[in-house]
């Protein structure tokens, strides 16, 4: 028998991970609004922690309806396995979680998400561990960034606040030659825009509080593996390819295959970190993620528009947005995001940063918000907000300067998002 032809987007994006509920027949995914569940008996319930049966223990660890959604996300992104957790940046630290020791570091690429750049630069260190940041342009940088201690690689698809798309086909093949991992933050492209695991990707991380929710109402993050590194091969991973002491010395790896990891990082991970997604802020995320490839689009088609329109004002010194021919990064958004790139992006002012404060206050449509990836267009000033607490080489680096604004294209009429820019772009001019 042939193979069934794998399903579509648009068909795994509303049925993936989900089934009638077996008990009542509901056709919705239910909210399981319960801490634990009931063993069979003895023996059911040391088969689950022996990890030789899948099923419930306690929520902390795993719960249907967050099951649904991380099942969903994996199959959209063509993984071997996903774990939710409670926010992107949640997802980042159980990422590195089962790769890292005190000692060890990551190299990661000067242009993230402002948080991202925090996190790494100041708060891991709590942990022993280190980021060394470099311009993941400059490939002989990144390759002399490595060393014996690095244990991965971190970059973002399009990168925050926008307008920049790694080459994650050149990045993985240096992560190959390494042995290393290659982690990749999709929550501004979505898996919809982007797979990075075709691009090689080791690892996928997502905060789904963005475009994968799509209408700002809860936190969310998610770890998906492509469950194809081989976790043995260089003896630099051991909570996975030796026995794991904080699992009755279980050797993940082995036991578990490609599911290594996200076993792991539910067994370990969460269960131990405790950075857990609750039922009902997967039950929004899974209502989100029905309509993403049509919301996608509309971001994308919206943010061509707009971005076009920008770019031809005379009050604008520079919009950075891949989808457009004016960007060195247009050619390489066809190949790493071929539906697009994006709704993300940053316009620099002539007028400087007086202009961006005005700007951002005369708006009307637009919310001046600390997020993206809302269905809502919104904007921020970076250098006095996100990227606040970075150096300005940091924020320099990062393309968060003071005359730059960065915009996140919503799903309005795009005419009304461009007449709201023109009459604030009066103003902040005058
Ligand atoms: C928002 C965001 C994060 C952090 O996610 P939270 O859900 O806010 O913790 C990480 N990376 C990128 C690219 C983001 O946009």
């Amino acid at each position: 028998m042939s193979e069934p032809k794998p399903q579509g987007f648009d068909t795994l994006q509303i049925h993936a991970g989900a089934t009638p509920d077996p008990a009542t027949g509901a056709r919705q995914v239910p909210i399981y609004q319960t801490t634990a569940y009931v063993f069979r008996d003895a023996e059911h319930a040391a088969a689950l922690f022996n990890l030789q049966e899948v099923g419930y223990i306690y929520s902390r660890l795993t719960n249907p309806t967050v099951a649904a959604l991380a099942e969903r996300i994996c199959a959209l992104e063509g993984g071997a396995g996903a774990v939710c957790c409670s926010s992107g940046h949640a997802a980042q630290i159980m990422a590195l979680f089962p790769l890292m020791g005190p000692g060890r570091n990551i190299v990661a690429s000067t242009r993230l998400y402002g948080g991202t750049v925090t996190q790494f630069s100041q708060t891991i260190k709590r942990f022993g561990w280190s980021c060394t940041f470099v311009d993941f342009e400059d490939h002989d940088a990144l390759r002399a960034a490595i060393d014996d201690d690095t244990r991965a690689i971190f970059c973002e698809s399009i990168a925050n606040p926008g307008g920049y798309i790694t080459d994650l086909d050149a990045i993985s093949a240096i992560a190959d030659e390494a042995g290393l991992p290659l982690i990749v933050d999709n929550t501004s492209a979505s898996p919809y825009l982007c797979n990075p695991i075709k691009h090689g990707a080791t690892l996928v991380v997502h905060s789904t509080t963005k475009y994968l929710t799509g209408n700002g109402t809860v936190t969310g993050g998610c770890i998906v593996d492509s469950g194809k590194f081989d976790w043995s091969a260089s003896g630099k991973f051991p909570s996975l390819s030796e026995p794991e002491p904080a699992y009755h010395g279980l050797t993940f790896h082995e036991a578990l295959g490609p599911m290594a990891f996200t076993f792991h990082s539910i067994a370990v991970g969460l269960r131990d970190l405790g950075m857990t997604m609750n039922p009902q802020g997967a039950h929004y995320t899974l209502m989100g993620i029905e309509t993403l490839s049509l919301r996608m689009q509309k971001h994308v088609e919206n943010a061509q528009k707009v971005a076009a329109w920008l770019e031809a004002h005379p009050a604008v010194e520079k919009v950075t947005y891949a989808g457009l021919p004016s960007s060195p990064y247009a050619e390489r958004a066809k190949r790493i995001c071929p539906r697009g790139a994006g709704a993300l992006f940053t316009v620099a002012l002539k007028g400087g940063y007086d202009a961006c404060v005005k700007l951002v206050d005369s708006l009307e449509l637009f919310s001046h918000v600390a997020n993206l990836g809302d269905a809502r267009s919104l904007i921020i000033h970076s250098a006095s907000t996100t990227h606040r607490q970075l150096s300005p080489e940091q924020q320099e680096a990062a393309g968060a300067v003071p005359n730059v604004v960065r915009l996140s294209i919503g799903i309005e009429d795009a005419d009304d998002i461009i007449a709201d820019l023109e009459q604030a772009l009066a103003k902040a001019a005058g």
